[in-house]
């Protein structure tokens, strides 16, 4: 605790869901020490990372959970969800039946966690424009449909990485505060 802050801690639970290989390590690593692996190797042994996000002057814990890969066996348990406030729900832009399964993910999602938790749509890999498969329209008109935020990222040239988690995070700090 950081009583010299003289002020509340915050820890947030978030967690990243989404099909395989859609870029859910690498926007967690790039988001929380700045590096891209271009190696699609399967997660392994973290369970998750706590970022400090500072917000109007507090500081937050965001502590991001990445699945250890479970998600290519549909099996992602439920202390997986368990005390998530936040979600960011991933495909990646390039491949359509990444963005086809965001229905089942959302599905799984409702059955954890209530409705107060924050939900962010992403659609990762927006540096692949030239082989883009889903129109970014796509991923607005689905959003608002769901009553989700929205943002593409790329973890490989860091676009809207930082922004896309800073703003779950602040949603959910207004919802708290
Ligand atoms: P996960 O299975 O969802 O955790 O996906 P990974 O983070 O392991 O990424 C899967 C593959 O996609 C890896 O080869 C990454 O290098 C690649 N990748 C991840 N994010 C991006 C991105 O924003 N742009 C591009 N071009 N490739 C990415
Ligand atoms: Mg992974």
């Amino acid at each position: 605790a950081d009583d010299d802050q003289g002020g509340e801690d915050y820890l947030f639970k978030i967690v990243l869901i989404g099909d395989s290989a859609v870029g859910k390590s690498n926007l967690l690593s790039r988001f929380a020490r700045n590096e891209f692996d271009n190696n699609s190797k399967a997660t392994i042994g973290v369970e998750f990372q706590t970022q400090v996000v500072e917000i109007d002057g507090k500081e937050i814990k965001a502590q991001i959970w990445d699945t250890a890969g479970q998600e290519r066996f549909r099996a992602v348990t439920s202390a997986y969800y368990r005390g998530a406030v936040g979600a960011l729900i991933v495909y990646d832009i390039s491949r359509r039946t990444s963005f086809d399964s965001v229905k089942r993910w959302l599905d799984e999602l409702g059955g954890h966690c209530d409705t107060a938790t924050i939900r962010m749509l992403v659609g990762n890999k927006c540096d692949l424009e030239n082989i883009r498969d889903v129109h970014v329209g796509e991923g607005k008109y689905l959003a608002e449909e769901e009553g989700l935020f929205f943002m593409e990222t790329s973890a490989l040239d860091s676009t809207n990485v930082r922004t896309a988690f800073e703003l779950v995070v602040r949603e959910i700090y207004n919802n708290v505060s």
